[in-house]
Formats: C-alpha cells, structure tokens, sequence
C-alpha cells in the first residue's frame, strides 16, 4: 500500500489539543495493524524548543537520536509506543536554515529563492521524509498554530499542494472550538465555519472535523456544520472534555475517527475491530484505584502545568499500573529550606527532585533532600535532581562543605559536579548538551538493577551538559553512596543510590522519556511500588 499522508491543522484558538488528537487517531490505526508516526511542524523561527524556557513552551522532549523536541512527541510516544526522531519535529527555523545553507552552497545558483517554491518544498520534502523509509503506512503530520496566523502560512500551503498531488493517500482533519455562551445557554458554531472558510480560502478543503468542545453537540447542530462545511456528515466528531487525555482514543474510535480516516484515503476498515485491550486495561485500573499514592514534586517551574509533563504523565501512568490514585503536589523549590522541610514533606509518600537548570532555586533542592535522606522517605532525582543528590551528600556525609556543582559556582573546591573536557570547549548552547540515549550498565544487587528486572543494561535517554566527577567516585562509595549506573563506554556515573534507604535513587537521564501507556518505565514503576510501601507503613 502507498503511504498515506494525514494532516492534522487546528483553528480559532490554540491549546485545543491537535497533539492528544493526532496522538489518538495514530493509536487507533496501530491497533488495527498500521505502521504509523506522527510528525509536528512548529511555525517558530527557533531551530528546536532546547533554547525555550519552560514558561515559553513547556517542557522539551528528547528523542533518542538526541533531538530536543516540541512535548507532543511525548504524546506520540506515550499513546503509540512508537519512538520519534529528529525527523518527527521541524521548525520554521530549521526549514529556513536547511534552504538557506542549499543557497550558499549554490544549489539553487542563477535563481531567486522564494517561500514559494523553495521553502514550501522544503517543507514538503521534511513531509515526505518519514514516508518514504518505506517505514509507515501512515505519516500523521500536526501543523502548529492556528489558521489565519502569518507563521503557518507556508505550512498550509505545503499541505494544499501535497493534497493535490497525493489525491486519496492524503486526509485533512481540521480541529475547531465550539464555544458555549452560558448567557445564551447554546453552543456556537460560526467560530468553526470561519475556520473553515479560512482553510478553504487557502485552497484546502478539510475531510474531517474534530469540534472541541465544554458540553455535547447535538446531531442536528453537527449536520448543520457537515453541509456549511462540506464536509460528510458522520466526518464530523466531537472531542467533549475529558476526565482523562487517555480516554480521548476510545472516545474517538467510538465515533468512527479511524473509520473515517481510512475511508477517506481510498481504505477499508474491515469487520476487525482494533486490537485495544491494553487500552481497555489500563482505563479499568485507571477507573478503579485501590488507594491513594501521594508524590511531592519539588522543581522551580511549578506555576506551568507544562513543565514537567513527562514526569507527570510516568507517574500518573505508573501509579495506573499499581492501581493508586496520583495525588501529585508541586512544591515550589525556592520557598524551601531546613527550617521548613518537615513541615512541606512529611505528607509525602515520596518525593521526586526535578531536573532543572541554574543556581535558582536550588538551596530548596539541598534541604529537601537533606530532610528526606535523613527521614528515610522514598526519594527519587532526575538529571539536576540527581545532581544535587550528590552535592547534599558531598556537603553532609563527606563533610566537604563547599561541595557544588561547577554550573552552579565556577570556583567551588569540590566540584563533584563537573564539566567534561569536550563540553569545555562548546560555545553555542543550541543542541550542544549530552542528548539522546546511551546505554547504561547496572550494577549487580543494586536497586537499580531490580527497579529493572534484572537487566545488567539498559539505554536511557539524556539531557545535561554537567556530570558526576568521577574523582570523588572513591570517596562517595566509601561513604555509602553507591554509583550503581555507568556508561560501559566512558565510565560516567548514571545511576547514584543509598543502599541502606527504603528507595533513594538518582539518575543522570531522563527516565520519563521512555514511559509509555504500554510500558511504563521500570524506575518510575519501582518508586511509586516504594513510595506505596512506605504510605502504607506510616
Ligand atoms: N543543569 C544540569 C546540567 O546541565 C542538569 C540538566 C537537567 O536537569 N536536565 O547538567
């Protein structure tokens, strides 16, 4: 079969949830058997999100391949259990970048480089690229923004050309907004038939409309919009709120997306239904939790609920798993300190140190973790959180008080925390730091290796520019601190952990990066077991 090409745009506001959409239908195609992914272009001028603070963007997702990316790849992953690449993420940044260093090495010489056709053929060929691995049968391709915006302009007109020379190996879903007027008590559907005007005025012609929406949208009022729009009546679902983004996929299947869709693209769907059944397990323990498990999240971007999605989706999935209710709390890491510590954790059942860059916030991390190293709490630390895993002991167990982290002060005599040699030299910060997966052996009998299944290795996916410095290994590991991860390559420490603690462990990667709905990571599953334990025991 051809590949087929779905395009996913959205229109009147933003947030409405394109990444939850193209994640859900990809879902769905899966479990009927199709090779998929999904795509997202990011109408940004930034080559990647690495450079964007969270406040700007959320959290940056990383691919294995070491892409700093948009955080609906982690969607992508989460719902498909399809990993992503570099190729699943295109700014306008790096559209431009890619013609503009084509046009300096002459490849267009004697010609005048336009949007069109040399920037929407850029685009087109990023669009082409995943398909033509002969990989997937499907390429679902998200569009960011929101039609009418100047930015995405040169995307809509890929996606128009692309339609018109792919013919029925190409679908367009429109995602809209169906605002309800409480004054009036009626939903409103003229915000949607101007979005669709908007597509059809720049030559596209949508085959499916998803409408978000706050209360359900009668089927009378759906056929309205079906003719407005032109579009086939039963092509028009709704996405209602939901409890939960994991329900979204049955939700849609219920409707006949995957259906639609592959009838659109010349397909049939058969009398099999997709094959759903870890869905359906997970939506049942999501559904009947025997408990609760509660989790103190200690970060410094705590006021954005974006910043630490992957975190919080591997712990929401992984307390799925263990049939407990999350109750996840946020503790803001600069109001933190000794004096207060007992009095923001104690109601935890674990704690988790967030990754995170730079000096603020972070004497809240010391004296968090000082109190729960010293209370026994089951405590877990990501990227910095690990980091400052080392630095709390280095300054209280080992008795070096000025112990730091070398990004945190340049002139500290104990830099536990260091630079590597070929990080030393790096100017540019964009897409510079340690990225991607690399492997990582566990130790025999650590907590680690257990957490794992008793796996000996393991690839975990990273993010950071700093790194234990393997000087002070002797030292931690005559005091207690065990270095239970390390790169078999290089001999860098991965994994930290106190062996004599009900669950105290650190990792220099990211964990949260691997979880999906069908696998949850191993670490995340091993605390939220420990943190269970340790509730259940106070
Ligand atoms: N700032 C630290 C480093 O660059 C940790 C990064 C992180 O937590 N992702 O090494």
């Amino acid at each position: 079969m051809n590949t087929k090409y779905i395009f996913v745009t959205g229109g009147v506001v933003s947030s409405l949830g394109k990444g939850i959409i193209s994640s859900s239908l990809a879902c769905l195609l899966k479990a009927r058997g199709y090779r998929v992914t999904i795509q997202k272009f990011d109408p940004y001028i930034n080559i990647d999100p690495g450079t964007l603070n969270p406040y700007e963007h959320g959290e940056c997702y990383v691919t294995e391949d070491g892409h700093e990316a948009d955080l609906d790849l982690g969607h992508y992953e989460r719902f498909t259990n399809v990993r992503t690449s570099r190729a699943n993420n295109i700014t306008t940044g790096r559209v431009y970048q890619s013609v503009i260093d084509k046009e300096r090495r002459g490849d267009y010489l004697g010609k005048t480089v336009q949007i069109i056709p040399h920037i929407t053929d850029e685009i087109k060929r990023n669009v082409k690229l995943l398909g033509n691995t002969g990989h997937y049968d499907f390429v679902i391709t998200e569009i960011g923004g929101v039609v009418g915006d100047i930015e995405s302009l040169p995307f809509l007109e890929a996606v128009r050309q692309l339609r018109w020379e792919l013919g029925s190996d190409a679908c367009c879903v429109h995602l809209t907004y169906v605002p309800y007027l409480g004054a009036a008590k009626e939903l409103k559907t003229k915000p949607t038939q101007h979005s669709v005007k908007q597509l059809q005025q720049l030559g596209i012609q949508p085959d499916v409309l998803v409408l978000r929406t706050e209360h359900d949208i009668p089927q009378d009022m759906r056929a309205k919009i079906a003719q407005f729009c032109n579009v086939a009546p039963d092509a028009v679902v709704q996405s209602a709120d939901a409890p939960t983004i994991y329900e979204v996929p049955m939700r849609m299947h219920r409707q006949g997306l995957d259906n639609i869709v592959l009838r659109c693209c010349g397909l049939s769907a058969g009398a099999q239904d997709p094959d759903l059944e870890a869905w359906h397990t997970f939506l049942e323990k999501l559904g009947s939790p025997q408990g609760e498990v509660r989790i103190g999240l200690v970060g410094k971007y705590v006021e954005l609920q974006d910043a630490y999605k992957s975190i919080n989706e591997s712990l929401f999935i992984a307390a799925t798993y263990c049939d407990r209710k999350l109750v996840l709390t946020s503790v803001h890491s600069e109001q933190l300190n000794d004096a207060n510590a007992a009095e923001k954790l104690s109601g935890f059942d674990g704690v988790i140190i967030a990754p995170g860059f730079g000096t603020r916030g972070i004497d809240g991390k010391f004296a968090a973790l000082k109190w729960c190293r010293e209370n026994d709490v089951p405590t877990f630390g990501i990227c910095l959180g690990m980091q400052c895993m080392v630095i709390e002991f280095a300054r209280n167990v080992l008795g070096l008080t000025n112990a730091n982290s070398r990004e945190m002060d340049q002139l500290t005599p104990h830099p536990v925390i260091d630079l590597m040699d070929e990080q030393k030299s790096i100017t540019n910060l964009g897409g510079t730091m340690r990225l991607g997966a690399y492997d990582c052996s566990l130790a025999d009998g650590s907590l680690a290796r257990k957490a794992y299944d008793g796996a000996t290795q393991i690839s975990e996916r990273h993010r950071h520019r700093f790194e234990f410095n393997s000087a002070y290994r002797e030292a931690f590991e005559n005091a207690g601190m065990r270095c239970s991860g390390l790169n078999p390559q290089t001999g860098l420490v991965e994994i930290v952990e106190l062996p004599g603690k009900r669950w105290y462990l650190g990792t220099q990667f990211h964990p949260e990066y691997s979880t999906t709905v069908e696998r949850p990571n191993p670490i995340f599953l091993d605390f939220i077991r420990a943190a269970i334990a340790y509730g259940n025991e106070k």
